[in-house]
């Protein structure tokens, strides 16, 4: 399986690591021939306005809508896809929304199906604030949703690449593994 990280900013290694450490390949993407060919993509976290520029000044906005793989999202790669950033995601997200106190913080989650708890990393994290009916929940904490599948695409608030913890991401590769054999 080939994976991409879009490697214009933000914590594109730690993802391409992880997806190793799972026997997938992972390469870098900063244009958007480098795309092609890709199973899978994985929009790190980040700082959101900055990939968006960056995405808009290489041209991976347009390439990026036409990419029919599986994606990945995480905290700032949440932002970019929803509603108000490239709609291909349909959730309103709020940035920063945890506030200045607890703007950093670790909490257990549960994740659906699975009785061992999930550590979810939050640094500055997004919450989403509203998810349309396509939109199912993955994980949530204190009832609000942190983790979420809609179609071919699954999005964190949080980091999963920078914990041990590989279970996101091998949810991640067996919605690539599927999506690859119905394609196939
Ligand atoms: N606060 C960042 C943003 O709004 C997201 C933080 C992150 O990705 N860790 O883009």
């Amino acid at each position: 399986m080939k994976i991409g990280v879009l490697a214009v900013q933000g914590n594109f290694r730690e993802h391409a690591a992880m997806l190793r450490r799972l026997g997938a390949e992972a390469v870098e993407v900063r244009l958007p021939e480098e795309l092609e060919g890709l199973d899978g993509l994985v929009i790190p976290g980040g700082e959101s306005t900055a990939i968006a520029r960056l995405m808009r000044l290489y041209g991976l906005e347009e390439a990026l809508r036409r990419f029919v793989g599986p994606v990945f999202g995480t905290c700032a790669g949440m932002i970019l896809l929803d509603r108000n950033h490239l709609d291909l995601v349909d959730i309103e997200v709020d940035r920063n929304a945890y506030g200045r106190q607890v703007a950093s913080f670790e909490a257990d989650l549960e994740l659906d199906g699975d009785p061992e708890p999930l550590r979810g990393v939050f640094i500055r994290a997004p919450r989403v604030r509203e998810t349309g009916p396509g939109v199912d929940v993955l994980a949530e904490l204190d009832g609000e949703p942190v983790l979420l599948r809609q179609g071919r695409f699954i999005v964190a608030s949080f980091h999963p690449e920078l914990t041990d913890d590989t279970r996101v991401h091998e949810r991640f590769l067996e919605l690539v593994r599927e999506e690859t054999n119905v394609g196939a």
